[in-house]
């Protein structure tokens, strides 16, 4: 495959994509707004760190990147949970040694990406910003931020990983080309820095991502390579109680962590500067159609369908977006059929992964807190054991099985629930479920999951 292919944006997505581009003996320009980010910290606030896992991990092993990324990760076995009482409980991932998921440093990672695409070819554009795209002259607008000129490229094909609020997307709906919405969340985040302790100890245990679930609302921090934590607080935007607005002074934060988040507070002595100094971000869901024009423009992570972070999948997503389009670069085909295809391969999966990401929120600041949660969960285990072709819990699907596609996951995760759900209505212990009953319903329920092309 020859020509030249445009991609926007060098965030997660951008420079993966441009690399497996390059491979297949493309010429690609990367056009990203913001400064390089090798050079120039990213700003603060931007979910300093991320979580990978299985889908995103095959993508990059397809890359050959797993070397590069691998002493950049803190692996996580499971979810350390703070309750009200200052108590914690431990609950697994999964049960599998390989079932865990990998805590990131977004920098970190991007900086292996646009190494490594910039090694395989790919030229970079930084500070250089898509402006608009007119599709009948086929040409896309960049604007020069250093050097605060305008000028126009040729259109086609370009690929758009320009993130959530994407300028591609925009001038599609303005030409009219797609449509799209735009859900953002009533709740809202704000990340603080847990310090290391001497000898750039871990100050929390480090193989798990911790979680202080407030029904409503939570804390939750996942660990960095270099001893320290990044806390994201999560809060109604609005509201009387705990809410970002209520909490606009740092005092009235200060209060709020004292009285539920005790033990986080006391690991951030510089708390009040960090609330006072740091962001607070949006989270939304992008829901978009068609992602591409013809043969010309696509869309792809979350320029196409960002969700909501509590599935820890965006970028695993969007990663698994670029395996896609690599496997249709592989076909003798042009761009509008790879494009279409692209579009036809990943909508119902990436509509269902939006919808658990959206149903996960609800699981990590409440459900958890529930012991029938946990009874659930040690019984999914059980059963998993027991049934490891037809029973495999919903989040080790999504998190473990890259190759069990989302919407599948989706689907069998909903039969589950209403089995476990019926199985442990007024059961306390594991001793109480009649699991022959309930085995004997996952074997008449639940088909064998046959691998891909088996
Ligand atoms: C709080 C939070 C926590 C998260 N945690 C996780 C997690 O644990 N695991 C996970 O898998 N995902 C997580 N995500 C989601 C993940 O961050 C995104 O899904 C992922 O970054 C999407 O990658 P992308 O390349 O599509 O977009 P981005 O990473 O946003 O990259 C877009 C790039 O395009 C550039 N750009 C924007 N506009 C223009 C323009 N007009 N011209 C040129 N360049 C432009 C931007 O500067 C940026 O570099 C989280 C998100 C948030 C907000």
């Amino acid at each position: 495959m020859t020509g030249r292919v445009v991609v926007l944006g060098g965030g997660c997505t951008g420079p993966l994509l441009g690399l497996l581009l390059a491979r297949r003996g493309c010429e690609v320009h990367l056009y990203e707004r913001r400064a390089d980010a090798r050079r120039v910290p990213l700003p603060a606030g931007r979910s300093i760190n991320l979580a990978l896992a299985a889908r995103g991990i095959a993508a990059l092993e397809r890359a050959g990147l797993m070397e590069s990324v691998r002493p950049l990760l803190v692996p996580m076995r499971g979810r350390r949970v703070h309750d009200d009482g200052g108590g914690t409980r431990f609950l697994p991932y999964g049960q599998r040694p390989h079932e865990l998921l990998w805590a990131v440093a977004r920098a970190d990672l991007n900086h292996v990406l646009v190494d490594a695409a910039e090694a395989a070819g790919v030229t970079f554009h930084f500070e250089h910003a898509c402006r608009g795209a007119d599709f009948a002259r086929r040409q896309i607008e960049i604007e020069d931020l250093a050097a605060g000129l305008r000028f126009e490229i040729p259109l086609a094909p370009v690929i758009a990983a320009d993130g959530s609020g994407s300028a591609l997307r925009q001038a599609m709906v303005a030409a009219g080309l797609a449509t799209a919405r735009e859900e953002t969340l009533a709740h809202r985040y704000k990340e603080l820095t847990i310090p290391a302790g001497p000898g750039a100890a871990h100050r929390l245990a480090p193989d798990a991502l911790h979680i202080w679930p407030r029904g409503g609302y939570m804390l939750i921090a996942l660990p960095n390579v270099d001893g320290t934590f990044t806390a994201t607080l999560f809060l109604p935007a609005e509201g009387a109680g705990a809410s970002f607005a209520a909490l606009e002074s740092v005092g009235a934060a200060h209060a709020l962590f004292a009285r539920e988040f005790p033990d986080a507070l006391a690991l951030m002595p510089d708390f009040d500067a960090q609330y006072a100094a740091n962001p607070v971000g949006r989270m939304s869901t992008v829901y978009a159609a068609p992602w591409h024009v013809a043969g010309d423009a696509l869309l792809v992570g979350d320029a196409a369908h960002a969700i909501v972070p509590f599935h820890g999948q965006g970028m695993n997503c969007a990663f698994e977006d670029c395996v896609v389009l690599d496997d249709l670069l592989e076909a003798n085909a042009g761009w509008a059929a790879r494009f279409a295809r692209f579009d036809a391969l990943r909508r119902e999966d990436t509509a269902a992964i939006a919808r658990m990401a959206i149903d996960n929120y609800t699981e990590m600041r409440d459900t958890v807190r529930d012991p029938r949660f946990a009874l659930q969960k040690a019984l999914s285990l059980e059963l998993e054991r027991r049934r490891p072709d037809r029973f495999i819990p919903r989040y080790s699907m999504v998190m473990f099985h890259a190759e069990i596609p989302y919407a599948e996951a989706e689907r069998r995760g909903a039969v589950q629930a209403e089995l476990l759900e019926a199985a442990t209505r007024g059961c306390t212990t594991l001793a109480d479920v009649d699991l022959p009953a309930l085995i004997a319903e996952v074997d008449a329920r639940l088909a064998p999951i046959t691998p891909p092309g088996g």
